[in-house]
């Protein structure tokens, strides 16, 4: 019964790592907020939860409800709060700043906008060294398609099956997923390749094979030429899907033979995520043309960014090109304070030791429980894939969904996405520490055990 299974919930973590007493709420109760939302708010945005909460207040990796409870956020608005919630360092920097001077615009000159893209480019590879500010994932990925074209004067992209690019005309049209297109996504020139999804994909994880794909789609599809190739690392809203060992390199390569540049979408997996690697495509041991970056950058600021070679940069010189926030001095020094903030706390090297560890207590897990058909990620970019069978790989979707609000009654935030809404999403502030992992499971496996 439930009394009985309440009593055997796992405990949360006995030692918080810091103190935190959430200020009372004096808002409006959640109901109220509920009928507002339904009246006033974008009625496409689904509520996560049966028995939606009202956040009120984070600290860390630590969420509150308007009650004071508090919740493990596994999920970090999205990928989007890199170094948790509130950061102080990072709070200083943007209150300092907003103090001063909160915005001209880039017709004139700032010390915290030059000095900032002084240490982004400072991050990148290669000859990455022009910066473009804007506001999100979606401007980043459509101006890197709108350069790849100018640059090389061709107009067909590749893009891959079971991507999000964001939700501008243009990045909708690169979308892979039919979940996110409303139909009228101008995906003109837009060619999807075969997603090389080690776990559903039809070469297994085969990722030289997958790249014939794309060579044979640009010798059959296009006039032999293309503007260039588009991909995530890691696909973030289509469940956290590594691409198959080997595949960027060879597609690069036959990519770059077709006159085309190749843009890496790092919105989820940049700045450390992976653990190995401070970019996500440094684990696939390539180079990209020109890199787009949003979400963890910004800590939770709506800043983005793209980064290219100064040859590539030089084909937007010839007209004004210029957004009015892109470079905002607050902006620029909240993002600056992220970069010195995961440096000096050292977060990427905790996504490799807490993300192993994680990855690792959930394939035990997926040893218990049938349902989990497959475990996958790279440092805390993971994601749990659950089936109705191994053999069929039928999506659990409706369990996903039961499960995600148990743990959200256990007190713990995940994420959910794929194509078909059955892969957990496990992508909390890189803060994360064994003992948050550790309950993370737990929660999951009793949820697990209570389907
Ligand atoms: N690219 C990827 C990989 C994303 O996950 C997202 C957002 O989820 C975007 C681009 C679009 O970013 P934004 O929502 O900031 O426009």
């Amino acid at each position: 019964g439930v009394a009985e299974s309440e009593a055997a919930a796992p405990s949360p973590p006995q030692m918080p790592h810091f103190d935190h007493t959430p200020l009372p709420y004096t808002g409006p109760s959640s109901q109220e907020i509920l009928e507002k939302r339904k009246q006033f708010l974008n009625p496409a945005i689904f509520l996560y939860y049966k028995k939606p909460i009202n956040i009120v207040e984070g600290k860390m990796q630590y969420l509150y409800d308007e009650t004071g409870r508090r919740y493990l956020d596994a999920f970090g608005g999205i990928v989007t709060v890199s170094c948790g919630h509130c950061h102080p360092e990072i709070v200083d920097a943007i209150v300092h700043q907003t103090k001063i001077l909160q915005h001209t615009t880039t017709i004139y000159l700032h010390h915290a906008v030059a000095d900032y893209a002084e240490a982004l480019a400072s991050k990148m590879p290669g000859n990455l060294k022009v910066v473009y500010l804007v506001n999100s994932g979606s401007e980043a990925n459509d101006m890197a398609l709108m350069m790849a074209r100018l640059y090389t004067g061709s107009f067909d992209i590749v893009a891959l099956r079971n991507a999000y690019h964001g939700l501008s005309a243009a990045t909708m049209g690169a979308a892979g997923l039919h979940t996110w297109k409303h139909g009228v996504a101008q995906g003109f020139g837009v060619h999807h390749a075969l997603n090389p999804n080690p776990y559903r994909g039809v070469h297994g994880s085969d990722g030289k094979l997958y790249a014939e794909d794309v060579a044979d789609l640009i010798s059959s599809a296009t006039p032999g030429k293309v503007a260039g190739f588009i991909a995530e690392t890691i696909q973030g809203a289509g469940g956290a899907v590594e691409l198959a060992p080997g595949y960027l390199p060879a597609v690069y390569e036959h990519v770059r033979n077709a006159g085309g540049v190749c843009i890496a979408d790092e919105v989820q997996t940049g700045f450390g995520r992976t653990g190995s690697h401070y970019w996500g495509f440094e684990t696939q041991g390539v180079i990209p043309d020109i890199v787009t970056m949003a979400k963890g950058i910004g800590n939770g600021l709506p800043l983005a960014a793209v980064v290219t070679t100064p040859e590539i940069a030089s084909t937007l010189t010839k007209c004004l090109h210029f957004n009015t926030f892109g470079g905002n001095p607050v902006c620029s020094a909240g993002g600056h304070a992220v970069i010195k903030v995961i440096d000096k706390e050292r977060r990427q090297e905790n996504c490799a030791v807490v993300g192993g560890h994680l990855l690792e207590r959930l394939r035990q897990l997926q040893e218990k429980h049938p349902i989990i058909g497959d475990v996958r990620g790279k440092g805390l970019m993971i994601g749990v894939e659950l089936v109705t069978d191994r053999g069929t790989k039928v999506p659990a979707k409706a369990e996903t969904a039961e499960v995600l609000e148990k743990m959200k009654d256990l007190g713990v935030l995940a994420g959910k996405g794929g194509l078909h809404g059955n892969v957990f999403r496990i992508k909390p502030p890189m803060c994360f520490t064994k003992q948050d992992a550790d309950y993370l499971v737990d929660v999951l496996d009793y949820s697990l055990a209570m389907l």
